[in-house]
């Protein structure tokens, strides 16, 4: 099972999903792995959560590391059977070479000079593909 930490190693966490993602950094970007929740481990540390509503209405809880401070999954709370999990944080570099985008959200903000990934769907945000995905990974 594919596992990571946060900067630090406080917290520890592993997925069974099959693409992991980039740490929260204020990047240009970053990259999530959804995964089920049943598919997925906290398997030590005792991590922050902070809901953020960055839209009216809804709501994302972000897990953290109250130590170093790195983000390394966060949950909408409308759909708490996924986690999106950050690709950063995994362990397994080639695990991490594998796994390729399928999608790209928010393209309407993406920076001028960040590559679009080859064969991944875009969206201008999030919307679209939540409309696309609703069903999915909800086991
Ligand atoms: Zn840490």
């Amino acid at each position: 099972m594919p596992s990571g930490s946060c900067f630090c190693g406080t917290v520890k966490i592993s997925h069974m999903g099959d693409v992991p993602l980039q740490r929260m950094t204020s990047s240009a970007f970053s990259i999530n792995a959804m995964v089920s929740a049943t598919e997925f481990s906290l398997d030590a540390g005792d991590p922050k959560r902070k809901i953020i509503s960055s839209v009216p209405g809804r709501e994302v809880a972000y897990y953290f590391c109250g130590e170093c401070g790195t983000t390394l999954w966060s949950e909408d709370c409308s759909r708490p059977e996924v986690r999106f999990v950050k690709y950063g944080c995994m362990d397994d570099l080639a695990a991490k070479n594998a796994g390729k985008p399928k999608y790209e959200i928010c393209t309407s903000t993406k920076l001028s000079w960040v590559p679009q990934v080859e064969g991944a769907k875009q969206y201008e945000d999030i919307a679209g593909l939540r409309e696309e995905l609703s069903g999915e990974a909800s086991g």
